[in-house]
């Protein structure tokens, strides 16, 4: 976690969220070593409604069962940590219900959070990420920096949130990090520490906006957890947006909660009884839901586009036209009667620099004009990359067939003969309007490829190292092992540089398997690897080729140096006794030498030699190094 000065600061100035009154005790309760269920029982009992809500809660958890009735047996049922959470939870949900910061919307933010919290719960009880109480808190506070950079900076947040997408949670960051030096995720996690939640879930809690899972190793418990967390966020947002966006988020959705193993039937049978619990949960802690429709309704519901024709969307307008009584006329049918939002230019060069700040959607141009006219004006805006896009209408008193023809070839999307109809406007804007659509939605399934694209090579970069590595040692496994060897081999040769091979053998193994069990024999092969990494030079590759074998290729090694590295490793093993459970298992190992000579034919006899030595070993006793030379073997020290 990051250590930022405006972060003491903060926790200085007493302005963060902070639960007050009972809460407070209960928390404090909570954290001295000596405190008794019953003590902090006693405490939640003088605030009924916690008494209540913490009773439900346990309800909630034990699916079943007895039901609980009393303070205490709640409390016994959920243990001290989850008490605490909760207490906290629903004490900031009280006081934090409105504020000062104008564009944050609070009431949105605890309805968000609370869905968030409640899907890792669901998600908890399936996947055994660890407890639901304690997941709960987890999803429930997963955004709670936000709160506090609007508590805590009321005006300049107001600002960074509107002129940022909220959604848009890394971009967010960004802009409160350059304007505020901290930015919510750092500060999510501060909080969470200071309240004494536990690292493992104050981890996921600082990252899960990266779109990269790269800060937690695969398949751990962390990275279960920054999943989950993607997921339940995103289906916090499906809860608060309207049709038409929701339709947008869908295909985010599924793709991450493939990323936990759920297909769509599985997300729906997740997501409606979440949906469910989140208005009964909103109902006691007064806050906000939205009804939703089953998740197969919305899967399956058509784009709302091309449902919604009926409807006038407003779109960006930017309309030019020299004669002011023309513009005023326009304007007027424009935004009284369609609604749209509208920029005026009096001519072409002041509303190419009015494009390029506000990028309007549409710009409807008068043809002759002074200065810089109608066409000029398209010619400029389809010669930037921004401008490609726009959608112009082209206005003329009356246009010659071959003027319409000029005009479309210049790049407009259409004309009206002025004075112009509001009728007409009306349905020509219809078409500006799908066109717009379909470009916006273009551009999102593009990002949306882009983005899978980069996922793939990130997933397929990790299959590809998870090939070539051994999954108990960590070292490269019999395949790279032999590409690795092939490798030294040709730059070997190309370069008239010797290369030396050991074939490493565990001597008995069996023995240690039958003795210690599989899982003991396993120990014992990671300790054998660690020394053998750890003793060979850095240069060398250590590689695990077959179950209790490994190969060590020593690039740019003549024979004498690569023996007497050798003896060191077998010399290594033998000192260090494998701890297997509570017993010291003595281990050795048998090691067969070969390098490059002239008579060498390629690495796959260079392998055989080596094999030739490591049987010659063997024979001898074991513990013990052999070398091949000019095909004779010659036995090392016992
Ligand atoms: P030697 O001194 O002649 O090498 O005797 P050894 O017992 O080591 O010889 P052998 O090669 O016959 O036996 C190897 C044993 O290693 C057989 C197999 O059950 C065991 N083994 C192979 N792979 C693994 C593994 O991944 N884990 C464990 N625990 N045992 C393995
Ligand atoms: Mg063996
Ligand atoms: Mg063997």
């Amino acid at each position: 976690m990051s250590s930022l000065p405006v972060l003491d600061e903060l926790r200085l100035s007493g302005v963060l969220p902070s639960p007050k009154g009972v809460a407070l005790a209960v928390m404090e309760l909570c954290q001295s070593e000596t405190a008794t269920l019953e003590d902090v029982a006693r405490v939640v009992m003088t605030d009924p409604a916690l008494s209540g809500k913490l009773i439900r809660q346990a309800n909630a958890a034990s699916l079943g069962g007895r039901p609980v009735v009393s303070v205490l047996e709640a409390v016994r049922r959920l243990g001290l940590a989850p008490v605490k959470q909760l207490t906290l939870g629903f004490s900031l949900v009280d006081q934090y219900g409105e504020g000062a910061c104008g564009n944050f919307d609070y009431q949105g933010f605890w309805s968000h959070s609370l869905l968030a919290g409640l899907a890792m719960q669901s998600l908890a009880r399936s996947n055994g990420m660890g407890p639901p109480d304690d997941l709960f808190a987890c999803g429930l506070f997963s955004g709670i920096g936000r709160l506090a950079l609007a508590t805590a900076y009321p005006d300049a947040y107001g600002e960074i949130l509107a002129a940022s997408d909220r959604r848009d949670g890394l971009m967010l960051a960004a802009a409160e990090r350059q304007r505020l030096q901290i930015d919510h995720n750092q500060l999510a996690a501060a909080m969470l520490a200071d309240w004494g939640f536990p690292a493992a879930l104050i981890d996921p809690v600082e990252h899960h906006e990266e779109t990269e899972s790269g800060h937690f190793q695969a398949g751990s418990r962390g990275h279960q957890i920054y999943e989950s967390l993607r997921l339940s966020v995103c289906i916090a947002d499906l809860g608060q947006v309207d049709e038409a966006a929701r339709h947008a988020l869908l295909p985010d959705l599924m793709r991450v909660a493939g990323r936990v193993g759920l297909d769509e039937d599985e997300l729906g049978e997740l997501l409606d009884p979440l949906i469910e619990q989140w208005h009964e949960w909103g109902d006691l802690l007064n806050v906000p839901t939205h009804q939703l429709p089953s998740f197969a309704e919305i899967a399956s519901a058509p784009p709302p586009h091309a449902a919604s024709s009926g409807e006038d969307p407003t779109l960006k307008i930017l309309l030019v036209d020299d004669e002011e009584s023309s513009r005023t006329l326009i304007r007027k049918m424009l935004v009284e009667s369609c609604g749209h939002e509208v920029q005026l230019a009096a001519d072409g060069r002041s509303a190419l620099a009015l494009a390029v700040d506000s990028r309007p959607q549409v710009v409807i141009t008068d043809w002759f004009m002074p200065g810089m006219d109608g066409l000029e004006l398209t010619r400029a805006l389809r010669a930037t990359d921004w401008g490609q896009v726009i959608y112009v209408v082209m206005l003329t008193a009356a246009a010659s067939q071959a003027q319409v023809e000029q005009a479309f070839t210049e790049g407009v999307d259409d004309y009206l003969i002025k004075p112009v109809a509001e009728v007409e406007l009306r349905a020509r804007l219809r078409a500006a309007w799908r066109y717009v659509k379909l470009h916006d939605e273009w551009q999102r399934d593009r990002a949306q490829l882009k983005r899978i694209a980069s996922e793939l090579a990130v997933s397929n970069r990790k299959l590809e190292q998870a090939a070539l590595t051994d999954a108990l040692t960590g070292l490269p496994n019999r395949r790279a092992g032999m590409t690795l060897l092939e490798q030294a081999w040709s730059a070997s040769r190309r370069g008239d540089q010797p290369v030396s091979l050991m074939m490493v053998d565990v001597d008995r193994f069996k023995g240690i398997n039958d003795a210690h069990g599989h899982a003991g024999g396993d120990t014992a092969l990671v300790a054998v690897a660690a020394t053998l990494r750890a003793e060979a030079r850095k240069d060398d590759w250590v590689c695990r080729v077959g179950g209790e074998e490994f190969l060590v290729i020593c690039p740019n090694t003549p024979l004498p140096a690569a023996a007497r590295t050798a003896e060191r490793l077998r010399q290594a093993v033998r000192r260090q006794p494998i701890a297997v459970g509570d017993q010291a298992v003595p281990v050795t190992v048998s090691i067969g030498i070969a390098a490059r000579e002239p008579l060498t034919h390629d690495a796959d006899s260079l392998v055989r030699d080596a094999d030739k030595a490591l049987y010659a070993a063997k024979h001898a006793g074991r513990d013990r190094c052999c070398l091949v030379r000019g095909g004779k073997t010659h036995l090392g020290p016992a």
